[in-house]
């Protein structure tokens, strides 16, 4: 094996996960290498939007997660050389009808309660912030640290750096299989590599890693559709997502007509830095079928126009689907495997793995390097509390 070939830890996938992380443990020192299938950011982090949010999370641990990974990813606007359209505006989450103007009364007083930069907006706010709204839309409510990032050039920027900390980079290499003696042995379709530490970060394909050692990941993909719409009006300058965006994601209840229920579709109106938009959302679970379903994205146009009737003149350049990290408690994994010493996992992010990039590979960095110290609590995100949970 030459010495090439052998690392302290290998980080298997180039998404936003192993890529945050591949920086944090280089720039620690770690000697590490990272193995990706594709090239980097081929998975679902270039399959999705660029928002770094807290508007959409529970609050508790999921918010201050979510703070912490913000307050890194502002950081890193200063560590990193390369640009990755980092746009910190706030973002809106918007109400249909009275019934969600009065939950996001409630929201607000939960967040600021719990210190986080939560506004109440009423209609007047929201014509301010945009003429394309329709008119009957009562208000919403605002998260004055969210940001927007481009995912996709985030990652390449995070490699860059972490090669200049020595980070080795292995692409078109997919892992086929896995043992451990003493160390990993990691085979690839480009080449072999060991390894003293392994950190699984193959998002919705975590659980094939996983399988090479029999270890059982609780992850499923779950589709997301995405419209990407031409400049051509001003329609909103900072990201939105509706009230009913919260229930589709803790698959809580709507009263939505049968498709936008079917296809779990909410708004989400991303404006990039060019002014073009992306437009979803959609959620399904449909295995591993990433095809285009027109079905779908008329459904995600609609709910649009429901929002933005001035809408139905855009044209729409083209559209993409990814898959979300899906877990049975929203939250990702990120923790040792305790019967396998050396193994790490980092996935199963859903739909918030760029709002948790950061976080997520600072705590691995952590973990690998044994501080007693976390910049998050590691607990919630263990692996072994699927085993705990109640089989339903
Ligand atoms: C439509 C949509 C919109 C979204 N919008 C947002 C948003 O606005 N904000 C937010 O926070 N999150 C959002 N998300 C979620 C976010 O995109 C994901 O949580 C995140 O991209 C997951 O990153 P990852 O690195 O875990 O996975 P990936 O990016 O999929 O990376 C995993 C990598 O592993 C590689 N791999 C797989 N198998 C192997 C193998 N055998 N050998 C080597 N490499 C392998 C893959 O090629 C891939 O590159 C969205 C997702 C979707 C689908």
């Amino acid at each position: 094996m030459s010495k090439k070939n052998h690392a302290e830890v290998a980080i298997i996938g180039g998404g936003i996960i192993g890529c945050a992380t591949a920086y944090y443990l280089a720039k620690s020192g770690v000697d590490c290498v990272l193995i990706e299938k594709d090239d980097i950011a081929s998975g679902t982090s270039s399959r999705c939007d660029g928002n770094v949010t807290i508007v959409d999370k529970d609050p508790g641990f999921d918010s201050l997660m979510s703070l912490k990974s913000q307050e890194l990813t502002v950081d890193l606007t200063n560590e990193l050389d390369l640009a990755f359209e980092y746009r910190a505006l706030g973002s809106l989450l918007v109400c249909e009808n009275d019934v969600e103007m009065q939950a996001a009364k409630e929201w607000v007083d939960i967040q600021n309660a719990a210190g986080l930069k939560f506004n109440l907006l009423d209609r007047a706010d929201l014509r301010q912030e945009s003429p394309y709204f329709a008119d009957d839309i009562p208000g919403g409510l605002e998260c004055e640290t969210d940001s927007l990032i481009n995912p996709y050039l985030f990652c390449y920027s995070l490699i860059e750096k972490a090669k200049q900390y020595g980070l080795r980079v292995h692409t078109q290499a997919e892992v086929t299989g896995m043992t451990k003696k003493e160390d990993f042995t990691i085979e690839t379709t480009n080449g072999t590599f060991t390894a003293k530490k392994v950190v699984n970060a193959a998002g919705v394909w975590a659980p094939f890693i996983g399988k090479m050692l029999d270890i059982d990941i609780p992850i499923t993909p779950r589709k997301g559709h995405i419209i990407v719409g031409a400049r051509q009006k001003p329609v909103m300058m900072r990201n939105v997502m509706e009230f009913g965006y919260l229930m589709n994601k803790f698959g809580r209840d709507r009263i939505v007509d049968e498709r936008t229920e079917k296809h779990g579709v909410a708004l989400v109106l991303e404006p990039t830095e060019s002014q073009n938009f992306l437009l979803g959302s959609s959620r399904q679970f449909v295995g591993y079928d990433g095809r285009i379903d027109i079905n779908v994205v008329e459904t995600m146009a609609r709910r649009a126009m429901r929002f933005y009737p001035k809408m139905e003149d855009f044209t729409m350049i083209r559209a993409y689907t990814g898959f979300r990290p899906w877990t049975a408690d929203h939250l990702p994994i990120v923790s040792a495997v305790d019967h396998i010493p050396g193994y790490y996992i980092a996935a199963g992010h859903e739909g918030d793995g760029i709002s948790l990039a950061t976080v997520t590979g600072k705590l691995v960095e952590e973990l690998i390097r044994g501080e007693s110290q976390t910049i998050i609590p590691a607990e919630p995100l263990r692996f072994d509390r699927f085993s705990k949970m109640p089989v339903s």
